[in-house]
């Protein structure tokens, strides 16, 4: 029998409600399949408005059954559920935090660190893998792709990046984050990835399409599912991104697109004043390609303005 918390579920049985973690409740679907395979777990909603990862979750969650899985499937259908419903950008409402910067968490902190200590404490040793998925906030652009950790034992970040080579998004980036929800995974030794694919609070088919058949590949390497992706695509591997934080609250002017190649010495955006005086140009330090950045004129003091990845030749 699979346990998490309040939830469990037999053998070719399929249970969908809610994850209870001290008064908080997270909306989950558990499939055990009726073949043996491997125990996974899709999680979305870390970031309450990527919501085309989402999405992608609850429709993989409604198509799948015990008759067409191998192995224990928990799909985590939005995580920061009290976030999503605020339309709050980012941050669970009740503490103010970024569950995504608080792994592995804190039995007795806020309940965003409630939260990661459950992960950290009674879902990671349950999997054999763990996939955090993700696709730029309401005032972000993203270009697809996937990250892989870099910290932890080297079986488990090797694997990590071999399934996440079979994922057809190109480009893979080498994090050296500890304390997102796959990182800290990948450092208690669950082989995990995350990926971007998506953005601006909207969901575009294409997106959508795209993002089911990123984890059908995965699942399907894993031995979860039978899938045949046609698609084999040449994916580059990032070790070295330059993530570019603002230094005051000020209007930001980006210069390119996520997805863009840049060369070094480009101008990637400005910051100026509300009367339009210029405060501060960034310029790539290196030559390379824009992950993501955020394109709202807004910008406040810390938040994230463009993040890029150096390209081998
Ligand atoms: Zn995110």
């Amino acid at each position: 029998m699979f346990k998490l918390g309040n939830i469990t579920c037999n053998v070719g049985e399929k249970y969908s409600g809610f994850w209870k973690i001290d008064n908080y409740n997270i909306p989950v679907t558990v499939i055990y399949g009726k073949n043996k395979g491997k125990t996974i777990c899709i999680s979305a909603g870390i970031h309450n408005c990527e919501y085309t990862s989402i999405q992608a979750a609850i429709d993989l969650a409604n198509e799948f059954t015990p008759e067409n899985i191998n192995g224990i499937l928990i799909i985590l259908h939005t995580i920061n559920y009290s976030g999503f419903f605020k339309r709050v950008s980012r941050i669970v409402p009740e503490d103010n935090k970024n569950l995504n910067r608080v792994f592995p968490g804190d039995e007795n902190g806020t309940i965003s660190e409630k939260i990661a200590f459950a992960f950290s404490k009674y879902l990671y040793p349950q999997l054999d893998f763990f996939i955090d998925v993700h696709g730029g906030d309401l005032f972000e652009e993203v270009m697809p792709f996937i990250y892989a950790p870099g910290i932890g034992e080297k079986e488990i970040i090797d694997f990590s990046h071999e399934v996440a080579s079979n994922i057809s998004l190109p480009i893979r980036v080498r994090s050296k984050a500890s304390t997102g929800a796959y990182n800290s995974a990948a450092i208690q030794g669950i082989p995990a990835l995350l990926i971007e694919l998506g953005g601006n609070g909207n969901i575009k088919n294409e997106n959508l399409i795209k993002y089911k058949k990123c984890l059908k590949e995965f699942l399907s390497y894993l031995e979860i599912i039978k899938y045949n992706s046609s698609e084999k695509i040449e994916q580059k591997e990032i070790i070295e991104a330059k993530y570019l934080e603002s230094p005051c609250d000020g209007y930001w002017y980006p210069k390119f697109k996520a997805g863009d190649f840049i060369k070094k010495g480009d101008i990637l955006g400005e910051i100026k004043d509300c009367f339009g005086n210029e405060l501060y140009t960034f310029k790539a330090e290196f030559d390379g390609i824009i992950l993501y950045q955020t394109i709202s004129l807004a910008i406040p003091k810390d938040d994230p303005l463009v993040a890029y990845g150096k390209l081998d030749k």
